[in-house]
């Protein structure tokens, strides 16, 4: 239980932070809010990017296997017809007869073997009935059957309806990926945990098509890599657990899923589901279509539909464990024997969303203020950079310790030559986490930063 509390405590504190320092705001905020939909301030738009740039840059530039695409929202409705969709995609609901709350049957507490109402605490609850995700919507101008279709509800989808345009067009041979980063929409029964589980959120998808044979194997290597690229985002090994999904559990045509899982102040929830989906998409696509899905090999001059893994991935639940693991509080004694509590996001600073801050000394001070607009300027087209000449230095450090800005510089009068020669045109960069000063020069600077920063 104390550890619950403490959960909440720091969840709370998370939550007030995303606010105040501009990461995350609840969406339509001045009307009341929308149940499950979030905007990012300025911060949280920076640390989304950098997550999906260096997703991007790992799963597709760095690879000679995977291209990427960027499908619409929009699709045909016999698309979530035949991926299954429309008639599966599902959750249990009951209702609270008491309170009238509407819950998701398998995510109740128990009590000496009773599902209970997590709202009012009755026992009162209906039987579990068959909801539907996905957010339905008409096309044109007429409200009838035939113009209903739906926002996706994953990003995938668009991946298997191009499968045949995408292989042509890129002349691949298997295994190679295809990847996307796009909107998805669910109308989940219950949203909460802040942005864990909203009603639309962002998906980076891998289909990595290959032969039947060697789909085991690359679901195993799929799972390290989506490992490997947890921890070189700032995830500590201990934070991730994979929780392999019981055969009877899996879809049934799934041979074999993960899940990788984070410690969330709320608890070890999941991040990333990294699935062996066998044919069973494409072959569900060229049944319902028609046209043909398959893959012809022109070693063995036979035609066959590809096995497919994939890792699936959700933007805003990655941007929340980024959060949840960077923040942290310390108790720091100044010069003076005075103590305070810094709050700090201890980034990496490859996702911090402002890499560099760059302080003169001295707002008033026309060449100090002058040289640290240089300094914005020189390290401006390599990373995100914040001036900031109001307040005192310290002050500006702790601002931008709770932005989790990795480096700070500043210009004093060493830096303008007011004290001889010796350090003109160098600046100290003081470091997030340590708090520790080095003197650079500044034309240094912008390879210094930037390959911490890479
Ligand atoms: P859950 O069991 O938590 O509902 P899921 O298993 O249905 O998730 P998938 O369909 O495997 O999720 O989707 C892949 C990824 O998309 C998830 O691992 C998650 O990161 C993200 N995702 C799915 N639903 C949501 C949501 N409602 N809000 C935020 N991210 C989501």
């Amino acid at each position: 239980m104390a550890q619950a509390k403490s959960g909440s405590d720091r969840m709370e504190k998370i939550v007030s932070l995303c606010k105040r320092r501009g990461f995350v705001f609840q969406s339509s905020e001045i009307y009341g809010g929308l149940n499950g939909c979030w905007d990012y301030g300025p911060l949280g738009t920076e640390l989304k990017r950098n997550l999906k740039d260096f997703w991007w840059r790992r799963m597709v530039r760095e690879r000679d296997d995977v291209v990427g695409m960027d499908g619409s929202i929009l699709m045909n409705r016999q698309v979530w017809v035949a991926s299954g969709h429309e008639n599966t995609f599902t959750d249990p609901m009951v209702d609270c007869r008491n309170c009238k709350s509407r819950l998701r049957a398998d995510q109740l507490p128990e009590k000496n073997g009773r599902k209970q109402c997590p709202v009012c605490g009755s026992f009162d609850l209906t039987e579990p009935r068959a909801f539907n995700l996905m957010f339905k919507t008409y096309v044109g101008a007429t409200e009838d059957e035939s113009a209903i279709t739906y926002l996706r509800p994953e990003t995938a989808q668009a991946i298997f309806v191009q499968f045949r345009n995408i292989l042509e067009v890129s002349r691949k041979k298997l295994p190679f990926g295809i990847a996307q980063i796009g909107k998805a929409f669910r109308n989940e029964i219950n949203p909460r945990n802040f942005t864990f589980r909203s009603r639309e959120f962002e998906q980076m998808e891998l289909e990595y098509f290959c032969r039947p044979e060697n789909g085991l194997e690359l679901l195993e290597y799929w799972l390290q890599e989506r490992l490997r690229f947890y921890r070189d985002i700032g995830l500590s090994s201990e934070s991730l657990h994979v929780h392999k999904i019981p055969p009877e559990e899996c879809a049934h045509y799934s041979k074999g899923t993960y899940d990788i899982e984070f410690e969330f102040p709320f608890g070890i929830q999941e991040l990333e589901g990294v699935a062996y989906r066998t044919d069973y998409d494409l072959n569900q696509h060229q049944k319902a279509s028609g046209k043909p899905l398959d893959y012809f090999d022109e070693e063995s001059k036979q035609h066959f539909i590809p096995h497919v893994v994939e890792p699936s991935a959700g933007v805003d639940r990655t941007a929340l464990a980024l959060i949840s693991a960077a923040y942290d509080e310390e108790v720091v004694t100044d010069e003076k024997g005075k103590s305070e509590t810094r709050t700090v996001l201890r980034f990496h600073p490859r996702m911090a969303p402002i890499k560099c801050g760059v302080f003169p000394l001295l707002k008033n001070n026309e060449l100090l203020v002058r040289q640290a607009r240089e300094i914005v300027d020189q390290l401006r087209g390599e990373m995100m950079v914040f001036h900031d000449e109001t307040g005192a230095i310290g002050r500006r450090y702790r601002r931008q310790d709770e932005a989790g800005t990795p480096f700070g510089v500043t210009v004093d009068f060493d830096t303008i030559g007011e004290n001889g020669p010796a350090l003109r045109d160098t600046v100290t960069v003081r470091h997030r986490d340590s708090m520790e000063q080095e003197r650079i020069a500044i034309k240094e600077l912008t390879a210094f930063l930037g390959e911490r920063i890479r």
